[in-house]
């Protein structure tokens, strides 16, 4: 039989280590910067067209490149960055496996324009789908620009696989934050459809971050410095009460590379022990300076993570420059060996308002009236703390006309009131029990129910929450005071976006300015003092959604709220809570699942508990 093996054509071949290299608009804006910084540029300026779709242009002042290297630059493995094996474990660039400029060829429309220092012209390289379309001198500034347009033309399927320009932008804005935190030696401005969108002049560390994040990131700066042997430390943390419910402004430079890693995160987060609120995420900016030999970047095109030789000791050293600078700076609390830590007060009391005991005297009472019955007592009591749970009830009001069918195989033994052995002047049969402050554990007639009360009560405020947005309109309380809300201009934008929702639920904006967010109105379910915590909340779910073809802002929104508001994982509640949430879940249209599809409760029938008595 005839030989079949064949090598691949170069340009078949570029196509598949594209598909490695080049995911989106934003791997191709990460690749062409990383080559203007490479080229020792102080300038750099980066275009984008339909969140990159159509083009992306990185415009530099950096060396430039001969005609010949110009032409090479794009064939595969072509590199001017490496020579040898050795020198991939001392790299000084960005680049050096050589492939970015000859994926990004094969899938989409080029254009090169580069001219070196001392030439009088330049070179202009037309590439498409990997065929050479011309080569010509031009005049041109000293530097490079490349544009990169129509991504993924000749591969449908890849282009199609691309999610809206909301989505893309924002991957594209990541990877310019990323590069642009890592060098603020140098200058960098974005244009997105025509106008600008950041412009960063040279500056120190800080005033870069607040360029790109916002004038108010700047008092909530603590400076992190720790020099050792095998370490620099250089940046800074946000101080813990400004912690974010969002994970969003947490970076690691390692060498001026931006880094992801589980591990020196853990090492940042253990240093905040203790000073960050539940559900809070600290905020860094650090760079860590090491010794190139020391760590191994070569492991994957687009993967940010790295190896380091000695991670142990780099978490050490990391955790103690963060908690030394916190400390420094007064945010830790201070050690008093004399205190008796019994005496103090609970974090989460420290909080809360005092409440000045109220004696209630009912003047009618008569011991000896027979009709006082134990179960007055009881409905006044529960009245009483239902109005401290409000926000349990949330637009529950309207459940009660829904129908149970939906959920015909459970019946509460509760409603089988002509079981009951007792009659009427007996305290209500507690048919609900809460586990851990976590479960709520029920009988039903075929045996036992257990239902989480978190994903429960976020089920029932998700579908009240989908009503109003969708059918109702919500009500909203007006604000004594207008809120103003500070934002980075990147989170003002979603906000933007999201604006119109957020009125049918009824927030009220009264100014929208570039750094700054007015509310003079908030839906009545939302406690004032909850407003910042859950919109921020909300910003950090768009921003890490990943919307599919039946993607809805209204119910992003909507689980956003619900996730929220609902009651958490440790609160304890009382009976008639307990059983109001259990009552209230299967009256949702699906009570099974949580909005983000997990499940809300677990039964098990006598049968299978019988079982386990064999
Ligand atoms: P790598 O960066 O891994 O070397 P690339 O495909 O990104 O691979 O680039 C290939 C080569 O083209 C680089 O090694 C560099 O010599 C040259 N090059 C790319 N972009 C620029 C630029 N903006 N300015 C000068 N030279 C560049
Ligand atoms: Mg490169």
């Amino acid at each position: 039989m005839a030989d079949i093996i064949q090598l691949l054509p170069d340009h078949v071949a570029n196509q598949i280590a594209a598909g490695e290299v080049v995911q989106r608009p934003a791997s191709v804006v990460k690749e062409l910067l990383e080559n203007a910084i490479d080229a020792d540029a102080t300038i750099i300026k980066l275009i984008i067209k339909d969140a990159g779709k159509t083009l992306v242009q990185v415009i530099d002042n950096g060396k430039g490149m001969s005609p010949t290297d110009a032409r090479l630059s794009f064939e595969r493995h072509a590199t001017s960055k490496i020579k040898t094996a050795e020198d991939l474990f001392d790299l000084h660039t960005k680049g050096f496996r050589g492939e970015a400029l000859a994926s990004i060829a094969a899938i989409a429309h080029v254009e090169l324009k580069t001219k070196q220092a001392q030439e009088d012209v330049g070179t202009c390289i037309i590439i498409e789908g990997s065929n050479i379309v011309s080569q010509d001198v031009v005049v041109t500034p000293k530097g490079t620009s490349i544009s990169v347009k129509n991504l993924f033309f000749n591969i449908p399927a890849r282009r199609n696989f691309l999610k809206s320009n909301a989505v893309e932008l924002r991957h594209v804005i990541d990877e310019f934050h990323r590069v642009a935190l890592a060098h603020p030696n140098i200058s960098f401005v974005m244009y997105n459809n025509g106008s600008e969108t950041f412009n960063l002049p040279v500056s120190n560390y800080r005033q870069r971050i607040v360029n790109i994040f916002g004038n108010k990131t700047n008092e909530k700066l603590v400076p992190v410095t720790e020099e050792t042997e095998v370490l620099t430390i250089s940046g800074f943390v946000g101080k813990p009460e400004f912690a974010k419910k969002t994970r969003g402004e947490q970076y690691f430079f390692v060498n001026n590379r931006f880094i992801k890693s589980a591990y020196l995160n853990h090492a940042v987060t253990s240093a905040f022990d203790g000073l960050l609120k539940q559900g809070t995420h600290a905020s860094y900016f650090l760079n860590l300076e090491v010794n190139p030999q020391t760590i191994d970047i070569n492991i994957h095109p687009t993967k940010t993570e790295i190896k380091f030789d000695d991670e142990h000791t780099l978490y050490a050293l990391l955790r103690s420059a963060v908690k030394h600078s916190l400390g420094q700076f007064n945010i830790a609390p201070v050690l008093d060996f004399e205190r008796d830590p019994n005496l103090d007060t609970p974090y989460n009391y420290s909080q809360k308002e005092t409440n000045t005991p109220v004696i209630e005297v009912d003047r009618s009472f008569n011991p000896f009236k027979e009709s006082y019955s134990s179960g007055k007592q009881t409905t006044a009591f529960k009245k009483q703390t239902l109005n401290n749970w409000n926000s349990l009830y949330v637009g529950l009001e309207s459940k009660g006309t829904k129908t149970q069918q939906d959920f015909s195989e459970v019946h509460f033994e509760s409603e089988d009131k002509s079981t009951s052995l007792f009659d009427d002047e007996q305290e209500p049969v507690q048919t609900t029990y809460q586990l851990h402050n976590k479960y709520i554990v029920s009988t039903i007639k075929s045996g036992m129910l257990v239902i989480d009360q978190h994903r429960a009560h976020q089920r029932i405020l998700y579908e009240d929450f989908l009503e109003n947005l969708t059918v109702k309109g919500a009500s909203s309380q007006q604000l004594l005071f207008p809120h103003q809300l500070h934002f980075s201009p990147r989170e003002i934008d979603i906000i933007k976006e999201l604006k119109e929702d957020l009125e049918h639920t009824g927030f009220i904006f009264s100014n929208v300015t570039k750094e700054a967010v007015e509310i003079t109105g908030v839906p009545v379910s939302i406690p004032e003092s909850e407003v910042t915590i859950i919109l921020e909340q909300l910003i950090s779910d768009v921003e890490n959604e990943v919307p599919d073809s039946n993607f809805s802002i209204t119910d992003l929104l909507a689980k956003s709220l619900a996730k929220s508001l609902a009651i958490k994982t440790g609160q304890s509640l009382k009976s008639s809570e307990q059983e109001h949430l259990v009552n209230s879940l299967f009256a949702c249209k699906e009570p099974n699942v949580s909005p983000t599809n997990r499940t809300t409760f677990v039964t098990m029938s006598v049968d299978e508990l019988d079982k386990k008595f064999i």
